[in-house]
């Protein structure tokens, strides 16, 4: 595959409490197939096109990002390890600002929290950001999906073959991006139920954003039972390499 022009960056979303969870370990270093779970999305980053990877953590997490799992496991792509905010979204743009003045001209947002990216997943990311400057990873609904009223009764049920899960890694040109960001910033009602940065873009900037086909197995570690399906994934695709070789 070719590669698309200009230096590029993945911002990789640590940060958060991920209450769900119920565990006393943050979600993101609880250990999956043997390491750190932040760890194997960090590893497909550091294998891929990408040059340069930014870590956010939570500010009492900095040290140890930074000695247990950026140099402990050699990730020599991450350039800054920078401290999250309250919600996802002051996380990303806490990433994005770090980037900035490096001439980054595609950067992809990843939630660490999804551990089974693939080679495949960043650079499809990548392509799309250089042909539409905003790109989400999705794979199409296979469940009916129903929009709900307040008392939780059946409203709406939107045609299926038009409803997209997205999932991360979502790729942009840098500067569309953190233009988006910093006028989301610019006034506190902008920021009402910002669930991810496609978002953004599409009500901050005329850009329209490009879902390109991703992965079922892709998928974002939120509650006790994905670690045992994240788990079965990696075991599965150790199997078929290893049979490969
Ligand atoms: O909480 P949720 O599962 O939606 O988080 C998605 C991703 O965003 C996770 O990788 C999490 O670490 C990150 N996040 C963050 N800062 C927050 C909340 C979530 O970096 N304040």
């Amino acid at each position: 595959m070719e590669r698309p022009g200009g230096k590029t960056a993945a911002v990789v979303l640590a940060a958060g409490q991920g209450k769900r969870m119920k565990s006393s370990v943050q979600k993101q270093f609880m250990e999956l197939a043997g390491k750190p779970l932040i760890v194997h999305a960090l590893e497909r980053f550091q294998e891929s096109d990408v040059d340069q990877i930014v870590l956010v953590t939570g500010r009492e997490e900095l040290s140890y990002c930074k000695n247990e799992i950026v140099a402990a496991f050699g990730f020599s792509k991450v350039t800054a390890v920078v401290a999250g905010g309250k919600e996802r979204y002051h996380s990303v743009y806490e990433g994005l600002k770090a980037l900035s003045g490096q001439g980054i001209e595609s950067v992809l947002i990843h939630d660490g929290a999804r551990p089974l990216l693939t080679e495949t997943i960043i650079s499809d990311a990548l392509k799309g950001a250089a042909a539409y400057g905003a790109c989400v990873i999705a794979v199409p609904a296979k469940d009916t999906i129903k929009l709900a009223d307040e008392e939780q009764f059946a409203r709406e049920t939107p045609p299926r073959d038009r409803l997209w899960q997205i999932q991360t890694p979502q790729a942009f040109s840098y500067s569309l991006i953190l233009s988006a960001y910093e006028k989301l910033f610019s006034r506190a009602e902008y920021q009402q139920g910002v669930t991810d940065d496609a978002m953004v873009v599409e009500t901050m900037t005329d850009t329209r954003v490009k879902l390109v086909m991703g992965d079922y197995e892709n998928i974002k570690v939120t509650t006790p039972e994905d670690m045992i399906l994240a788990e079965a994934f990696l075991k599965a695709r150790a199997a078929h390499f290893a049979s490969k070789r």
